[in-house]
């Protein structure tokens, strides 16, 4: 894995609210098939990374770029949440953000509605191709029900599937993007011991199958076991990167930890 160019390139994001800089002019580089933590005290600017690499927030300075295969990559900076997601970068939300009324099978189909192009008359007319399209779908959002462990609960209404099962439910619905970069924020956030261990498996198989992933998390036990290599804010400065065993024993890092 080291040596590989970067999958995902930050250089000197800048995001300011009023007189604050939650970033200040922060680099990153994600390997590619790596799973990259991203870790800091509450308030160092993690989720406000997560937001302005997925869109939602437009950095006042700085790039982002994706790699596109071999040579030059694409700027996600400037684009829109819906066309980063469609260039490849999936997430979850630091709260859950799940349609609670829908079946789990119906949140993930949610998620893979880009991959189907039938036209409006073909919905509305249920031609043949429709029903071929939904019965692939289907399929698609059952395998993925199946990988994050949920195959049993497809039909389960996502505000009656235990809180760790939603979490879970989540990833899924970010995996029907067929990402090739998974960001996953403070995912096991109010999870119980045995459902951070399903977690963490769910997380490896990710990483194994392919996926790239950005994991933001403050159970250090989580980031140890899981994360390539670990990049620590504080106050919207990166103050240490590493493996996670180097960034755990840095003076700077245990510092700010102790400080906030
Ligand atoms: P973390 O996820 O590391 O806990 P955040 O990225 O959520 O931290 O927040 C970093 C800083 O930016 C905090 O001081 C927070 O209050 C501030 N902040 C985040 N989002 C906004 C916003 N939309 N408007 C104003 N301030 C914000
Ligand atoms: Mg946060």
């Amino acid at each position: 894995r080291a040596g590989a160019d970067p999958l995902l390139k930050v250089e000197g994001a800048v995001m300011q609210f009023g007189g604050l800089k939650a970033l200040a002019g922060v680099n990153l580089d994600v390997r590619p098939g790596t799973i990259h933590g991203l870790i800091g005290p509450n308030g160092s600017g993690k989720s406000t990374m997560m937001n302005v690499l997925t869109g939602i927030y437009k950095p006042t300075d700085g790039g982002v770029t994706l790699a596109a295969g071999a040579g030059s990559g694409k700027r996600l900076d400037g684009l829109t949440p819906s066309d980063i997601a469609l260039s490849g970068v999936a997430r979850t939300f630091q709260n859950v953000q799940l349609f609670r009324e829908m079946t789990a099978l119906e949140n993930v189909l949610v998620g893979l509605h880009h991959a189907f192009h039938g036209t409006i008359f073909d919905a509305i007319l249920g031609t043949p191709r429709r029903r071929r399209e939904e019965r692939e779908a289907r399929a698609r959002a059952m395998a993925i029900l199946d990988f994050v462990g949920l195959g049993s609960l497809a039909q389960v209404e996502a505000r009656n599937l235990p809180y760790g099962k939603q979490r879970l439910l989540e990833i899924g619905r970010a995996l029907a993007l067929d990402p090739v970069l998974l960001l996953l924020d403070e995912p096991a956030a109010g999870l119980t011991a045995p459902d951070i261990a399903e977690l963490i498996t769910i997380i490896r198989k990710i990483r194994d199958a392919g996926i790239t992933v950005i994991l933001i998390e403050h159970h250090m036990d989580v980031v140890m076991g899981l994360c390539d290599r670990v990049s620590v804010l504080d106050f919207g400065h990166k103050i240490a990167e590493g493996s996670a065993r180097e960034v755990q024993a840095d003076p700077k890092v245990i510092e700010a930890y102790l400080g906030s």
